[in-house]
């Protein structure tokens, strides 16, 4: 089955009704007829709704698509991105440990890894994206690898296969963000990654409407009771005691979990999420290459042939190269002229929208960090981080060459 149709028909009818598409259960809490059903729900010895910070009807079938369509076993959904991230690692994560992750990261996820130093825990981050140069951090102490498919906004590619095939030859599994590529480019899954992370805040939801964040775990990894003592308690749940844990743990001792209205209108967003990567991926490469054919202008995207990454990304994202590239203008004062020139794309922090967003890392989602941070993170004061959506390439085109003309020069 090919990517659309698999999302499209990977799940039946609700089954009460027949209605197609799933049902808002906006409760919070769910009656059982005796004391004993809820003390068997309670026991897992009887499958049930207790609670929604544990699980809801409307949210299960969300984590059933995305489990399905990035062909891993089980998943669990949280209110955000930043609470997926914070809690996939946390779920294994103890006081001493150390994370080897790429360096080109989303900011909520480093200013999220800073946080995790006052728990006692050590990150290294690889400048240089490249398996080899991940081996080389990997001490005893280390508990996983961590990398973005596409570091936002750096755009250096992960290649998921080596690095998985690394991290397994030391007992370590590999955890990826997969918000920037979705499962259109890659099931990282497939290329051996353990734990799938998104924010659905973005591409997956689309429309920009809702806040969300969710876990996928695959089949294969096996965690050593010694090394992951946090799962100790759950082996007899085999493979799936990573993503069970995560669940009645972290999702409900933190309470970070997901609106049944907020992954409603998610369900209805993936849906078209085929549709809408072909269109703003296709985009995407047409306007940065319109770009790099300008003087003066340093386009940083997989998609152009003298990419770093171009002929990894090629490979392993199946011959497209998302929907997000960066600019360089010259300088903090030709950047902010040109963003605030702009007539159809929008000044936003976000990204995987229906519209095309820009925005100055430097001076926004990066104004935490320090300058060593920055210029590991690939940010530098020059920059704009563009992500292309679903609007007619004509006016995309036109829009930034009258923006470009109104920036001071050089
Ligand atoms: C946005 C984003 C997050 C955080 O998600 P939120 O839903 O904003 O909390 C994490 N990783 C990446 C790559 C992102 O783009």
């Amino acid at each position: 089955m090919k990517f659309s149709t698999e999302l499209l028909h990977g799940t039946s009818p609700e089954k009460i009704t027949g209605s197609t598409t799933q049902p808002i259960y906006q409760t919070s809490a769910y009656y059982q007829e005796t004391a004993e059903d809820m003390e068997k729900i309670f026991a897992g010895r009887k499958p049930g709704f207790v609670y929604t910070r544990v699980n809801n009807p409307t949210i299960a079938n969300f984590e059933r698509r995305m489990a399905a369509l990035e062909h891993g076993i089980g998943a669990v959904a949280f209110s955000s991105g930043m609470s997926a991230v914070s809690m996939a690692i946390m779920n294994i994560l103890e006081t001493g440990d150390e994370i080897v992750s790429n360096s080109g990261l989303f900011g909520g996820t480093s200013a999220f890894f800073n946080e995790l130093k006052s728990f006692g825990v050590n990150i290294k981050y690889v400048v240089e994206n490249r398996p080899e140069n991940f081996a080389s951090f990997i001490t005893e102490k280390t508990k996983l690898i961590y990398v973005e498919t596409i570091g936002n906004p750096k755009l250096d590619v992960a290649d998921i296969k080596s690095l998985a095939e690394l991290a397994h030859s030391k007992s370590l599994p590999l955890f990826v963000d997969n918000t920037v590529t979705t499962p259109y480019l890659i099931k990282p899954l497939d290329f051996g990654a353990d734990i799938v992370i998104h924010s659905t805040s973005k591409m997956i939801n689309g429309g920009g409407n809702s806040i969300g964040g969710i876990v996928i775990c695959g089949k294969n990894f096996k965690w050593n009771p010694v090394k992951f003592q946090k799962l100790n308690n759950f082996a007899k749940f085999g493979n799936m005691s990573y993503i069970v844990r995560l669940r009645s743990n972290m999702l409900m001792n933190f309470g970070g979990c997901a609106a049944p209205f907020n992954v409603f209108l998610t369900g209805i967003g993936l849906d078209t999420l085929g549709l809408r990567m072909q269109r703003a991926c296709d985009n995407a490469s047409k306007l940065a290459k319109f770009l790099s054919e300008k003087k003066d202008i340093l386009v940083n995207y997989p998609g152009l042939e003298n990419n770093l990454y171009h002929e990894l990304a090629k490979t392993q994202f199946n011959n497209k190269f998302g929907t997000m590239f960066t600019i360089r203008l010259g300088s903090k004062e030709n950047a902010f002229k040109f963003i605030n020139s702009l007539k159809f794309a929008l000044n936003v922090s976000n990204i995987g929208d229906a519209r095309t967003l820009v925005i100055h890392p430097a001076s926004t989602i990066y104004f935490h960090a320090n300058e060593a941070e920055k210029i590991n993170a690939g940010v530098t004061d020059d920059l704009v981080r563009v992500n292309v959506g679903l609007e007619d390439i004509a006016d995309l085109i036109s829009d930034f060459e009258q923006a470009l003309q109104n920036r001071i020069s050089y």
